[in-house]
């Protein structure tokens, strides 16, 4: 029940308190959920944006036609960074993240195989693909199968041979893999799909915004984008490693004429023709111009600047865990993501240490063990963490049996 109204300042003190129940997300506390750079200049560009944009709405591109251009220069820019050949129509859409984005792809895959005569289209994705991918399927009625993985946690190639078939209207691939940091081989499966006049997706969702950036750097990056013959749509997240709120994610589709099967169109409830790209009908503009405002801010050097700084936050990181000897890094992992296990101690019981300590770790289940995903202002800890990890497998006690979940 709404009750009788109080001071905003005692609204805000109530707020503030409840906050500090809940991690600190602009801490080094955490790692996943929230990606924080620790840089003010950011953030306060971030918080004027807001200021402006507070109220727009994203729905209506006719009313609000400087809008949608910002929002369509945001789309070119993530198009430019994987490679999309400039086309006649927009490349793809904003939407509010990473779900969304696959969403709207899953269903334009969905409609592109029901017009070649498919009625019962099947997705096909690597074990380790987000369960964004699953739930599509279940959302738009079509089946889903799993590919298992390789010893490297990489899609098995021969294993999506057996798996695919005539009904197979995408293969996905990720570049990386949430659970894994490791990025499927997806020159393999684009050619797969391609043989099936299948899609193949490939989900940089977490990657979108790091791997253009590590090739620019000289870091080995195996191919991945729009330059690989047979890749169909790119969902990257601009609300991950593009270090805006979250609400911003972008998918992106190779040709031009893909697009239209992700437009819903509606002309008969006595209000004109409504149309939408994506799920949302109002949106919040915000993110789309926060996503604009950071990128013209931090241009390429000021990305390449952060993740040069990332990477020797992972290589340490990286060497860290490497000379305990209890652990293991899981496969070999190109970005700040990393997942441990070990045949020596529970890395569960390992984690109950380190939440004692303050640290948010996430639980894998496959293999058992541990995942975290570095943020830039992981840079600031490095030390103090992998001393307290060391400790934590030293001393742990046995396991409190902590269900392994996603956050
Ligand atoms: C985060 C993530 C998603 C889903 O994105 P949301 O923004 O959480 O909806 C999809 N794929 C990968 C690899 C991700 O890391």
């Amino acid at each position: 029940m709404l009750s009788s109204g109080r001071p905003a300042a005692e609204v805000l003190a109530e707020l503030d308190e409840r906050r500090q129940k809940d991690p600190d997300v602009n801490g080094h506390r955490l790692f996943g959920l929230v990606y924080p750079t620790g840089r003010k200049d950011i953030e306060a560009l971030i918080g004027e944006v807001y200021e402006r944009f507070l109220f727009s709405n994203a729905l209506n591109p006719r009313r609000f036609t400087e809008l949608a251009k910002i929002e369509q220069e945001v789309i070119a820019t993530a198009a430019g960074l994987v490679h999309r050949a400039p086309g006649d129509n927009p490349a793809g859409t904003m939407t509010s993240g990473g779900t969304e984005s696959i969403l709207m792809s899953m269903l334009t895959n969905r409609e592109r195989a029901r017009s070649r005569g498919i009625e019962q289209p099947q997705v096909l994705a690597p074990e380790s693909a987000h369960p964004a991918y699953a739930k599509a399927a279940h959302y738009f009625g079509m089946d889903y199968a799993s590919i298992p993985l390789d010893d490297g946690y990489r899609a098995d190639v021969a294993a999506a041979r057996s798996l695919v078939n005539e009904r197979t209207c995408v293969i996905v691939a990720s570049a990386y893999s949430y659970p894994h940091g490791v990025i499927d081989p997806v020159a393999e499966l684009a050619a797969l799909a391609a043989g099936h006049g299948a899609g193949c997706h490939v989900d940089a969702c977490i990657g979108g915004f790091v791997l253009p950036f590590l090739e620019m750097l000289g870091r080995p990056v195996p191919p991945w984008d729009f330059r690989v013959d047979g890749v169909t749509e790119i969902s990257m997240d601009l609300h991950k490693y593009g270090y805006v709120p979250k609400g911003a994610s972008v998918i992106l589709h190779r040709d031009d004429d893909w697009f239209s099967h992700q437009v819903f169109f509606y002309d008969k409830w006595g209000s004109g023709l409504y149309g939408t790209p994506a799920i949302a009908g109002a949106r919040t503009a915000a993110p789309i111009v926060a996503a604009w405002a950071v990128g013209q801010y931090l241009g390429v050097e000021g990305y390449l600047e952060i993740i040069d700084d990332l990477c020797a936050t992972t290589d340490r990181v990286r060497q860290g865990i490497e000379a305990i000897d209890e652990l293991q890094v899981v496969g070999d992992p190109i970005g700040p993501l990393l997942a441990l296990k070990s045949d020596q101690v529970d890395l569960y019981a390992v984690a109950d240490v380190m939440d004692d300590r303050g640290w948010y770790l996430n639980r894998n289940t496959k293999p058992y063990g541990l995942h975290f995903m570095l943020s830039p202002i992981h840079g600031q800890i490095v030390g103090q963490f992998l001393d307290d990890l060391a400790y934590a497998v030293a001393h742990h006690g046995p396991s409190k049996g902590e269900q392994a979940r996603y956050s």
